[in-house]
């Protein structure tokens, strides 16, 4: 009696460490998560390209694409991640770091979509030019309010000196 609950006891703990269905999902997905970041890197080597975003996504809207009257995405790619194929631009995903340069340069709102996750964890998402011009322009003004900050006494020592 006491010798089956031990066995009982035994092949319960042996199912708990089994991974479960859900966990083996998200193996997989690590697994291939890795493989993709190593085939980037490996590519992205030769070109000296760095990469900030870690993850992302783009796609095309076909249906709204100028295509072989525009191209402009394509020549405006560091990467080469988009190509000219039978008649539609094609993606090579892993070559796109998500730099945005396409979007700014798309004469099609909405057209191409953009997303990334930045180092903080927040996701960015990018579809006009002006998506783009926004974020440049939050990151200048960033830029010179530091700059302002390292330059000037803070605001506590002027008042201190005309209060
Ligand atoms: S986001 Fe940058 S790297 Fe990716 S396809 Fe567009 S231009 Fe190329
Ligand atoms: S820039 Fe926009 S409209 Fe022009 S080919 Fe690229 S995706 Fe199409």
């Amino acid at each position: 009696m006491r010798r089956e609950a031990s066995e009982r006891q035994a092949a319960m703990s042996q199912k708990s460490e089994t991974p479960s269905g859900g966990d083996i999902y998200q193996l997989l997905l690590e697994a291939s998560k890795k493989k993709r970041r190593e085939k980037r890197a490996q590519l992205l080597q030769p070109l000296g390209i760095k990469e900030f975003f870690e993850e992302g996504s783009i796609s095309i809207d076909k249906r709204t694409c100028e295509g072989v009257e525009c191209k402009l995405c394509i020549e405006a790619c560091p990467t080469n991640a988009l190509y000219w194929k039978s008649g539609e631009v094609g993606i090579v995903e892993e070559l796109c770091v998500f730099c945005t340069a396409c979007v700014s340069n798309c004469i099609v709102d909405n057209c191409i979509q953009v997303s990334r996750r930045r180092p903080d964890g927040e996701t960015e998402r990018f579809s006009t030019p002006s998506d783009v011009l926004t974020l440049l322009n939050a990151i200048g003004s960033k830029k010179r309010v530091d700059v302002i900050k390292s330059r000037f006494p803070p605001m506590e020592a002027y008042l201190k000196m005309y209060g």
